[in-house]
């Protein structure tokens, strides 16, 4: 062995130094690199994570709507966003529920109705045949929406006690419902009239009685105002229906079309000899007149204080 270091030595002691040094960093560069790698593989645990979240909610939402078929928004919600009245009780006719027209005596009934035999004594209702209540009212019907029938059979009832407090119904002693033919209501999966009059009579603290049965009928919808009046007889008193006899009845319907369901509803009631027979409905249609003065209204109070309009218009009604 030799004691003199040749330059070889001296390279390999320059080697060795700097493998040393590389090792210090190597184990620096090494925990920096495992520090990394956990963060990197924890980012793709999280999205992971957040992908399968996704697919459940997903699955969750598809389940939702094929049990349900379709999502429907919650009744009280809606009717309390929409910033939504019941009509009050001067804003309508109280014998068939037309809308009043401006300056409108309804003293003997109204324009529409006077003189004519309606088959029941007054009309409460919700409010004109109109959006929301447009929208919200055949939806119970045909969207099967449960919910919005008991929300606005609860209005419904308020309303008939508003009424009733104000001296322009009899407070009514029971509730009967406009009845749907068995077959309708299986095919649309809800007898809305009878979740409307449930959910009313519950509210109102008087027994719900199934007075009446319906024979099958013509359909209404797209059915001629002629072919509705000729089609007579769809309502028979049931043997609960002998308990009405000297008691005042609330019929109750979902809208209030020419009126001839709830003439034909109330003939029949009217074999068991009622007291009285007052119709409650969430919606009324007016006549195409009618319509035409509330649109007229309508410009009216849009252009605000309009005096001058007022006078040139009033001729017109
Ligand atoms: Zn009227």
């Amino acid at each position: 062995m030799s004691k003199h270091q040749t330059p070889r030595d001296s390279m390999q002691g320059t080697v060795t130094r700097d493998i040393a040094e590389l090792r210090r960093h190597e184990g620096e560069g090494a925990r920096f690199v495992g520090t990394a790698m956990r963060v990197i593989l924890a980012a793709d645990r999280a999205r992971r994570r957040i992908e399968q979240l996704k697919q459940r909610a997903m699955m969750l939402r598809q389940l939702e709507r094929s049990l349900f078929g379709h999502r429907m928004p919650l009744a009280t919600t809606l009717i309390a966003e929409a910033g939504w009245r019941r009509d009050s009780v001067d804003a309508y006719c109280p014998r068939c529920g037309s809308s009043r027209a401006p300056f409108e005596d309804l003293l003997e009934g109204c324009g529409d109705c006077r003189g004519r035999r309606l088959g029941y004594a007054g009309l409460v209702r919700l409010g004109r045949f109109a959006p929301p209540l447009s929208q919200w009212v055949p939806a119970i019907k045909h969207r099967a929406w449960q919910g919005m029938g008991v929300a606005l059979g609860r209005e419904l009832a308020d309303q008939v006690a508003a009424a009733a407090e104000a001296g322009v119904i009899r407070p009514p002693e029971l509730v009967v419902a406009v009845p749907t033919h068995w077959t309708r209501s299986l095919t649309r999966g809800i007898d809305h009239v009878h979740v409307l009059s449930e959910a009313l009579a519950k509210r109102l603290g008087v027994p719900l009685v199934p007075a009446l049965s319906a024979r099958l009928a013509l359909h209404q919808t797209g059915a001629s105002k002629l072919a509705r009046l000729g089609n007579k007889g769809r309502y028979r008193l049931t043997g609960a229906g002998q308990s009405i006899r000297g008691r005042n009845v609330l019929l109750v319907d979902d809208v209030r079309t020419t009126g001839s369901t709830l003439r034909q509803a109330g003939k029949a009631l009217a074999a068991a000899e009622p007291l009285s027979v007052t119709a409650a409905v969430c919606a009324a249609v007016d006549s195409p007149r009618r319509n035409a003065i509330a649109s007229q209204v309508a410009q009216w109070q849009s252009r605000g204080s309009g005096h001058a309009d007022e006078t040139q218009n009033v001729d017109k009604f």
